[in-house]
């Protein structure tokens, strides 16, 4: 059985979530799906797998709604097991920030930059900076050569790392990238909004990117929410994922032991079984909350 994983999502005013929910839950039932979907009044964010035959006939179902009919689905190669089950939520925003209500990406966003533009960017070496707009723990494992790392445990941090994205991108055009599109289209609208100038946004996000160029420009790999952990698009991958005790090259993820923090990070196989549970930070260590452990990769 061949399996897929549907990723997608599109800002656009939903005027009843609740209905849609009931819908989509019905929908993604009928054709044994699962994954995490986030509906809110701004849009919906999706993440489905099932049979490859299983999510073609719910899109061709679902997409014959005139306001999702034009959106950009990305597909790649599932397990079966990337999700445990279905949920389907409504929230306030599908991408969680807190920011202000003026950010808002139905009225302005940044323009988009293909994949196409963003390699001859790097093959012409245009004077830009990429900015990684995705949480620290995925940028460990994989990101675009020369690119920030924005620090974030959350995408509500943006407006704290403001100063230092300025001062690392002074005179220089501005690339915002994360995994599929979905949080750029809100951390660029607000850069925009904080005053910066010459912002783009990776249309499609580094997944796009990599499915064209996946010996390209990206290195490492492609960190995702499910229990794949890692999109393997072929090509030569090499590993930069370091672990956070030892420094040797890894790209398994644990969570922090404590379970206040969860946080994840990445640690080797020597390090995992001569240490035990593995705390992300001494902060974490000094305060153990009830111990708990999982491991991904
Ligand atoms: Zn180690
Ligand atoms: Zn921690």
């Amino acid at each position: 059985m061949k399996y897929q994983v549907l990723i997608f999502y599109k800002y656009i005013t939903i005027e009843n979530p609740l209905e849609l929910q009931k819908k989509y839950l019905e929908l993604c039932t009928r054709f044994k799906l699962k994954g995490r979907t986030i509906i809110a009044q701004e849009g919906i964010n999706s993440t489905l797998e099932g049979t490859v035959e299983d999510t073609e006939n719910f899109l061709k179902e679902f997409l014959q709604d005139s306001r999702f009919s034009d959106i950009f689905v990305k597909r790649s190669e599932g397990t079966g097991n990337s999700f445990p089950k279905l949920s389907v939520k409504v929230r306030p925003e599908i991408v969680a920030t807190r920011f202000p209500p003026e950010i808002d990406p139905r009225i302005q966003t940044a323009p988009y930059l293909s994949p196409e533009e963003l390699h001859t960017w790097y093959e012409k070496n245009e004077n830009f900076v990429v900015v990684d707009m995705r949480n620290s723990y995925e940028f460990s494992s994989g990101h675009f050569k020369n690119s920030l790392d924005t620090k974030m445990d959350a995408s509500r941090e943006l407006p704290e790392k403001i100063d230092t994205i300025k001062d690392k991108t002074q005179g220089k055009k501005i690339l915002t990238v994360c995994t599929a599109g979905v949080r750029c289209e809100k951390m660029s609208a607000y850069l925009l909004h904080a005053g910066f100038k010459d912002v783009y946004q990776l249309d499609g996000g580094m997944h796009s990117y990599i499915e064209k160029y996946p010996d390209g420009h990206f290195e490492g790999t492609l960190f995702t929410f499910d229990n794949r952990l890692v999109m393997d698009f072929g090509g030569n991958r090499k590993i930069i994922g370091r672990c956070k005790r030892c420094d040797d090259k890894t790209e398994q993820y644990q969570n922090c032991a404590n379970a206040e923090c969860n946080m994840l990070f990445l640690i080797c196989n020597d390090c995992m079984s001569s240490e035990g549970p593995g705390f992300c930070s001494e902060k974490c260590e000094k305060s153990p909350a009830r111990v708990v452990q999982r491991v991904r990769g």
